[in-house]
């Protein structure tokens, strides 16, 4: 009879937990809804004015070029540059609710991905002391977003400078590959942990090293990214040894399935 009653009580204190964990798991969805709602929110109502601070901001940025005010002009410089950095943020963010709700919007046509390389470098190359080695291929045109695509090639850049260091070597290849091209960014920077390659595309997700606590970021880039490169029917992939460097692949076909 004890025996019995036992497992009776058993039962019920499992019965119990389970709706304890169910309660629990309930309230953690709610949680994420909230904050992911507030990201969509915020993001949106940042935008606007810092659209039109960048559009009055340039506006006199040209005005004192024309008054040969070289060293206001130079401070104007200086902030357009902080309010792109903004830019890229506010738009990470709203990508990643966007993304995550399958809302963002593509418009896929035919691209030289080799064209899309050279137009990010020159964005970027004047603000860092990083060499740039380009092993470029000859490619056929593949199918992609050539606005989204870029901004992973963008995201890749901005990471190997931000995670090595001043003047080491940043090379960057395109391969075509039977039906398709396949891009690559290599750097002697940091490298990343195996368990930690496991997670870097998750969102949100940093690796948490003194060192890196000196680069700002919000985890996103990544994530956003492998969603972008998944939604051209391709895939995202790294190679890094902690110490030696970090190698970010990415392959896009030249037609799209379905
Ligand atoms: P963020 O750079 O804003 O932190 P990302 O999603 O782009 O966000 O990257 C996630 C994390 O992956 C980074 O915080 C960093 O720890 C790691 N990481 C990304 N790229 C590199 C790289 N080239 N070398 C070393 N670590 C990297």
């Amino acid at each position: 009879i004890w025996s019995a009653i036992e497992r009776t009580q058993n039962e019920q204190d499992l019965r119990q937990t389970a709706a304890a964990l169910r309660e629990n798991e309930w309230q953690l969805k709610q949680l994420l809804k909230l904050r992911d709602e507030f990201i969509a929110i915020a993001s949106h109502e940042l935008k606007t004015p810092v659209t039109s601070i960048k559009t009055y901001a340039e506006i006199v940025q040209e005005r004192m070029i024309e008054k040969n005010l070289v060293e206001e002009s130079d401070i104007l410089k200086r902030l357009n540059a902080q309010i792109d950095r903004l830019t890229v943020l506010i738009n990470d963010l709203l990508d990643t609710t966007k993304t995550a709700e399958g809302k963002l919007s593509f418009q896929f046509g035919p691209t030289n991905m080799n064209e899309v390389i050279q137009e990010r470098l020159e964005e970027i190359r004047g603000a860092t002391s990083h060499t740039f080695c380009l092993e470029l291929s000859a490619l056929p045109d593949a199918m992609a977003d050539k606005e989204r695509i870029g901004q992973v090639v963008s995201n890749l850049l901005t990471n190997a400078i931000k995670y090595s260091p001043a003047k080491s070597t940043i090379t960057i290849s395109s391969t075509a590959l039977p039906n398709g091209v396949e891009l690559s960014v290599r750097d002697e920077g940091y490298g990343i942990s195996i368990e930690d390659q496991a997670k870097i595309f998750d969102r949100f997700y940093r690796v948490t090293d003194n060192k890196m606590d000196t680069f700002p970021g919000m985890g996103l880039g990544l994530y956003i990214s492998s969603q972008i490169v998944q939604r051209h029917q391709g895939m995202l992939r790294v190679e890094s040894e902690l110490g030696k460097g970090s190698k970010f692949v990415f392959s896009i076909p030249l037609k799209r399935e379905g």
